[in-house]
This record gives C-alpha cells, structure tokens and sequence, in this order.
C-alpha cells in the first residue's frame, strides 16, 4: 500500500510538473489564426514604409537599392567584394565569365571581427576592414589592380544611388560609433585613403538579401525574392516602381530592402510578444528596436531559449533548481548547438553531452525539457518568418494582378541552412497562409560574395559608376 502511494506521488508531481512547463512554453504556440494577423500586419507595415506621407516613421523602412533588374548572363569581368554583417567578414575576387562558358569563380578569405572593433569607433572598423583588404591583396598578388568592388553590408542603410549608403543604425552584434548617419561608401573610401597603399573602385554597396537574391537570380529569372535567416533576418524583393513613391519614376522594377527585422518596433505585434522576449530585448545592444528580427533570427533564439530556462529552474523545474555560472552566461547557445539538439538522430545522451559541453550539468530528464524548450522557440521563429514572407508573395501576386503565382525565392543564412526543421516550417507556413502562390526555394550558393560581384558587373553596365 505504500509503495502504491508513492507511484502516486510521483506522478502526481510529474503531471504537475508537465502542466508548470506547458504554462511557459503555451505562449510561443501559435494558432494559424494569429499567424494570420501577423500576416496582414505585416502587409499594412509593408505598405507604410512605400507611401511618401508615413514612410518617415515607417518600422518596416522599405529602402529602395537602386538595383533594377537581375543579371542577364552578359555579365563579366574580375571583381572584389566584400562581406560584412553575418557571421564572418570576407573578402573575396570573384571572376565572372559570359557568353557558352558562363561561370562564376570565387577567391576568398575570413578575417575575424575582433568584439571590441566590432563595438569601438568608426574609424578602428573601417581601418581594420582596410586591413583586411590589403592583406588579402598581397595573398592573391594583385595589389596594383584597382579592381571594381561591390560592398556587401549587411545593415539597413538608406540608398540614394547604387554607390551611396547612409546607415540608419547598427544591429546585431555591430555597435562602433560614429558610423549612424554616415555614408558606409565614403566612410571606406577615407580608411584607403588613410592606408595610402593601394586604390580600389567602389561601386556598389549591396544588402546581403540583395546579394542573395541576384545569386539565384542568375540561375533562375522567376527568382525575384531574397531571404536571410541567419544571424539576423531579412527580405528583399522586386516592386513595381509604381508603388515606390519616394523614387522618381514609374516605369519597370526597383529591388526594395524592406528590413523587416524592425516590423513590431510600434508595438503591433506585442500581443506575441513573451516576458522571455522582453528580457531578450533589454539585455541587447538595441533595446526596443528590431523586434521582429529577434524573435525570428539565429542570434537571438538562443538567448530567448537561456531565458526561458533560467525561468524553469527558477520554478525548480530543472537542473535541480540551480542556476550555474554557464546558465547565466549570454550567448551560449549558438545557432549551431541549437541545431544539434533539436536534430532527431541525436539520441539524448548526446544532447546531454552538448549541454555538459556548454557547462550545464543535466539529468535525462532535464534533456527532454531543453530539447522542447528548443524546439517551441525555434518553431514559432519558423513561423513567424512564413508568415512575414507569405505577406510578401501575396503582395507580389497582387502586384501581377494573378490568380496563382510562381516564384522563386533565393534563400541565405545559417539558421535556414544548419537547422533540422527551420526551413521545413518555413515552408509549411507559407504554403497554409498563401495558398495562391507556389513558392520555390532556391539555396544562394554564397550570395553576399557572388551576388555583390554580379550587382557591381550590372552597374558598371548600365550607369558606369564609380571611378572617382
Ligand atoms: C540587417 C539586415 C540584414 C539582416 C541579415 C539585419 O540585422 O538589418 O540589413 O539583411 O540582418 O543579415
Ligand atoms: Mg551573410
């Protein structure tokens, strides 16, 4: 009779317990309704960032590129590109060749970030960049060659032609002063005049979308989307020139960088919106801003998972009730470890061997609850970048005047390409909430270097830029 009674105590604790974490993991499940309300909200956002009367205040800023159409296959000639903004800066020589040999041939080299260039002045990233640069000169021989360079700089920036970029503010893990409000092109064209070494032709600065986008676009013509779910999360796409009213002109395509990542930033979608991804918020570089991006992006849905289990063990519900150093610790759980725990070939044995590896010592039973932590937040990201995309096709199907859409979509980033069930997700979520539009995607095989070559070829073309 005693021991029946314990049975019974134990499970009584276990139901209890289940119902603890269901309470915390209930707001992250979201109904198809709600994703549907982030749907059309999205669109409203979309559409204030194109009208000259709201743009001004406009969360999701809708900047216009300057890039007007996708490569043709004409396209040649050796260039320099450069990567800034996700997980590594590259520098790299692209060749591109035309005509029955067409091909693209890349060169490249990563350079570290060093935290306190990515967070001290202007000046220490822009001479570090430039450093960068030389030293890769040196390493291919061809220092003398001033070669056409595309920049790809992966922060929102607003454009005034395809050579000019004014930051509007850092995300990410970039904070150097003195940079917002400036011109990115001018800010490195004085660090190599600074250097006084070599000369380079910069002439065109590029969002890593947009880079992405042209990389498929170049395989693919119907690919006239571009998507990064990496560190940070953006779209861009083409827009009839019509319905972009702060650029003159109403004929053909303008490629728009929407930075949805500042989507919510008013406040729209604080209905979604956990105490787990306030924390996150506040504890940013960017308090309040890009909140979109960091309930979506490989960046922050580890932070967003440490949160919620520093509430768990907290409610002693794991880990014994103690919170260790490592728990406390921001940025433990990168992207790729999120991954690896989530992947189902790994029995859980291994998943607590990932976590003794970032300093938590867990029972088995403490690896079933992180492994579901994981997977509440990472599929709700999922989801809410399908629902933020369906918003886009729609608006592109409109746009054709279509009753059924095809189109491609060129697709970056280490959580679309490393995460077990992200991309499927994604997927499943656009074809519920868009269900006129066949979207495929299409991998960019490297689009912030390729990409930035094949813009700057076009913009040799087509405006002779540069040269100055
Ligand atoms: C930036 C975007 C960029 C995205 C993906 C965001 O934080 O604001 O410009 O495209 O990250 O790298
Ligand atoms: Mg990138």
């Amino acid at each position: 009779a005693k021991g029946a009674a314990m049975v019974t105590a134990v499970a009584y604790r276990l139901a209890a317990q289940r119902k603890q974490i269901d309470a915390v993991l209930a707001p992250f499940l979201l109904s198809l309704e709600t994703l549907r309300d982030v749907m059309n909200k999205m669109r409203t956002e979309l559409e204030y960032g194109l009208k000259r009367e709201t743009q001004d205040r406009a969360t999701v800023k809708m900047l216009p590129t300057y890039v007007c159409g996708t490569p043709d296959g004409t396209e040649k000639g050796k260039y320099l590109a450069l990567d800034l903004g996700g997980t590594n800066f590259r520098v790299l020589l692209v060749k591109i060749r035309s005509g029955r040999r067409r091909s693209v041939r890349m060169y490249n080299k990563i350079f570290a970030i060093p935290l306190e260039i990515m967070q001290g002045t202007g000046e220490e990233l822009f001479d570090h960049i430039v450093q960068c640069i030389a030293d890769f000169l040196e390493y291919m021989g061809i220092k003398g060659a001033r070669l056409p360079l595309g920049f790809t700089f992966s922060f929102p920036c607003r454009q005034a032609s395809i050579d000019k970029g004014t930051l509007v503010g850092w995300t990410k893990g970039f904070k150097a002063t003195d940079c917002e409000g400036e011109d990115v092109v001018d800010m490195l064209r004085e660090a190599i005049r600074r250097r006084n070494e070599f000369d380079l032709d910069i002439v065109a600065v590029v969002n890593d979308t947009v880079g992405t986008m042209m990389t498929c676009g170049y395989e693919d013509p119907n690919c006239e989307i571009g998507l990064i779910a990496g560190t940070g999360s953006n779209v861009c796409y083409m827009e009839d020139m019509k319905n972009i009213e702060i650029v003159e002109g109403n004929e053909g395509k303008m490629c728009i960088n929407t930075e949805w990542g500042g989507f919510g930033d008013n406040g729209c979608i604080d209905n979604i919106r956990t105490k787990y991804d306030k924390e996150v918020d506040e504890g940013s570089l960017n308090a309040g801003k890009q909140r979109y991006e960091k309930m979506t992006s490989g960046m922050y849905l580890g932070e967003i998972v440490r949160q919620i289990l520093i509430d768990l063990t907290k409610q002693g519900l794991l880990f014994r009730g103690q919170i260790s150093e490592s728990l406390r610790k921001r940025g433990i759980f990168e992207t790729k470890f999120l991954s690896q725990i989530e992947s189902d070939r790994l029995a859980l044995l291994q998943v607590r061997r990932i976590l003794q590896q970032l300093g938590l010592d867990s029972t088995c039973e403490d690896s079933i609850i992180v492994k579901e932590v994981c997977g509440a937040v990472s599929r709700r990201a999922a989801q809410l970048c399908g629902a933020g995309l369906a918003a886009i096709v729609e608006k592109k199907r409109e746009n054709r005047g279509v009753e059924h859409l095809q189109i491609t979509v060129g697709v970056d980033g280490t959580l679309y390409k490393l995460h077990p069930h992200f991309s499927r997700v994604l997927q499943e979520t656009v074809r519920e909430l868009a269900p006129r539009c066949d979207v495929t995607f299409m991998l960019s095989e490297d689009g912030s270097g390729k990409g930035a070559a094949l813009i700057t070829a076009v913009a040799k073309r087509l405006h002779n830029v540069g040269q100055k």
